[in-house]
């Protein structure tokens, strides 16, 4: 997948902000990845040197069917073309010492994204599961979200155009956890799509 974007939503699952001491938010939260950070299912997720904590965060990715500008949310729904399997892969450390994101979601790599799948008549039935090494770590449903995906949409397309293929990963659930070389960490969403990566130090 070669999206012309990809925004992400922080602390969208109650349970997750309180996880890492954070209030929920009173408006989405929203912060992009770059495009050249996309990999595939079976690809590496390299680990930087310059980031000591490295961590999945399995989410629910929906990707946009069609040119969408100020959509209004009860139809917004219309605007989604499918589903993907999303990992936030999140430098952690950086995070946390930079205050705004772009470098700790943004090294290449940092974004598994699995195959495409048809979008569920209903988006509230998708669910999310993460997976260290075949162990369960995460499992969540769109019905928990704090801002459900028809409200994302109808908010980030107030924002900037949303085009044909961009992908809204729409955050992560309680159970983040640290990545380190040797693992397999696996995103699934429950029978539409899944995405696993090998993870290794850099070179
Ligand atoms: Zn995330």
């Amino acid at each position: 997948m070669s999206p012309s974007k990809i925004i992400c939503v922080g602390r969208n699952y109650a349970d997750h902000a309180r996880e890492l001491g954070n209030e929920i938010p009173v408006a989405p939260l929203i912060f992009l990845k770059p495009p050249s950070s996309v990999i595939a299912s079976g690809d590496a997720i390299v680990l930087p040197r310059a980031s000591q904590r490295v961590e999945y965060e399995g989410e629910i990715g929906v990707v946009i069917g069609t040119r969408a500008y100020r959509v209004d949310e009860s139809r917004a729904a219309t605007c989604v073309r499918g589903v993907v399997a999303v990992n936030d892969v999140t430098a952690r450390d950086l995070q946390k010492a930079d205050g705004q994101w772009t470098r700790a979601k943004g090294f290449d790599t940092f974004c598994p994204l699995g195959a495409e799948g048809a979008a569920p008549k209903t988006l509230d039935e998708l669910e999310v599961i993460t997976r260290l090494n075949g162990m369960e770590r995460q499992r969540a449903t769109a019905t928990q979200m704090v801002f459900s995906v028809p409200r994302l949409i109808a908010y980030i397309s107030s924002i900037m155009t949303l085009f044909p293929g961009d992908v809204i990963a729409t955050g992560t659930p309680a159970g983040v956890g640290a990545l380190v070389p040797g693992d397999v960490v696996e995103v699934e969403i429950t029978g539409t799509s899944r995405v696993t990566n090998p993870v290794r130090a850099e070179d």
